[in-house]
């Protein structure tokens, strides 16, 4: 297989470095772990999303789209870096934000990404939540299209078959890193959510024949359907891909214990595990994804899950930008010094 045959527009940094970190693994006390820094693609504070819009975006220039719209939670990092990529290719973005989480809070609502998807140029409408956002989008798009838009629909999380090649292409990029270092990688764990990070994941690191286990650390749904997803969307990857069969449905593992009260509603444990990367490693992650996903490496390294002389690589899917619409929730991490 040949990724170079399918349209792409270059829009992210990379590759992102794949680094050890010492003092999260010193104070774990269990196996060596090493972050793949995704949240460096560079894009409008970066984030996962990048790689996937560099197929998705090609495709919708290949169509002669002039406008794309795209759906998401409120705190979307999707909407962002979609309409981040529609302003640096010139093209219009609308968005449609759906109220997952029901928060009145005004940082919320307008702060962290959804400040940037307007400085960027995009639209958004908002929906309540629980609404079947697909649908609503084709409704829009109609109305779009009626009026002469040439409108290319991109879904949720950017999640199909075009989107996860640019996680094929994470797959080949990070193995190519490790080899390069002789880094033989026992495990690797991520976030996920609408699924293409995880699926185009293992359908690169099945093509490889790398033989690393991938656990899928769930952001929403339960696991057996989480697991679904991910299979479902991995099989359109590799048929696509020209690998039909190369992943086996015990090859997708997600693990829902981290979810918590729900999407988009952080637990202790996940506001702990950003504490820990931003006072021990200086990265930042975020209440909705990557702190969750942190939350179950750190409680697998605690439970022995993960032991000591293994190497690790937690896929760091980015983020923080929704940290300043969470300022609530660090409310009393603020201190002060006092001396004397
Ligand atoms: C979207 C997102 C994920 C989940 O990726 P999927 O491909 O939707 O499963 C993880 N982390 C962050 C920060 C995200 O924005």
């Amino acid at each position: 297989m040949h990724l170079a045959r399918f349209p792409r527009v270059f829009l992210a940094h990379l590759p992102t470095p794949l680094e050890k970190l010492d003092r999260l693994s010193k104070e774990l006390g269990g196996p060596e772990i090493w972050i793949k820094r995704d949240d460096c693609t560079g894009l409008s504070t970066g984030g996962n999303k990048t790689r996937k819009l560099e197929f998705l975006m090609a495709e919708a220039q290949a169509m002669g789209a002039d406008t794309v719209m795209t759906q998401g939670a409120t705190q979307s990092n999707h909407a962002r870096q979609t309409a981040a990529a529609a302003a640096k290719l010139g093209m219009g973005c609308h968005i449609l934000l759906e109220d997952r989480t029901g928060s009145n809070d005004a940082n919320y609502n307008t702060n962290g990404n959804v400040l940037l998807d307007h400085l960027h140029g995009a639209t958004t409408s908002k929906r309540a939540g629980g609404m079947d956002m697909q649908a609503e989008m084709e409704a829009v798009a109609d109305k779009l299209r009626a009026e002469g838009r040439k409108v290319y629909l991109i879904p949720g999380g950017g999640s199909n078959a075009t989107g996860a090649l640019g996680y094929v292409n994470c797959a080949f990029e990070m193995i190519a890193q490790a080899n390069d270092r002789a880094l033989a990688i026992d495990h690797i764990v991520t976030a996920t959510g609408s699924a293409g990070t995880q699926a185009g994941l293992i359908t690169g690191l099945k093509a490889m024949n790398a033989g690393i286990p991938l656990t899928g650390i769930g952001v929403r749904a339960p696991k057996e359907r989480q697991e679904e997803m991910v299979f479902a969307l991995a099989q359109k990857t590799a048929q696509k891909m020209g690998c039909p069969d190369v992943v086996q449905r015990g090859d997708v593992v997600a693990d829902s214990n981290y979810v918590g009260p729900g999407y988009g509603i952080p637990r202790e444990d996940t506001l702990e595990a950003i504490r820990m990367f931003a006072q021990l490693e200086a990265i930042l992650l975020d209440p909705v994804y990557s702190g969750k996903g942190a939350a179950g490496l750190i409680d697998y390294c605690r439970k022995g899950k993960f032991k000591k002389g293994e190497r690790v690589v937690f896929l760091h899917t980015g983020g923080s930008a929704a940290l300043f619409g969470y300022d609530a929730v660090f409310a009393s991490d603020t201190k002060s010094l006092s001396v004397g």
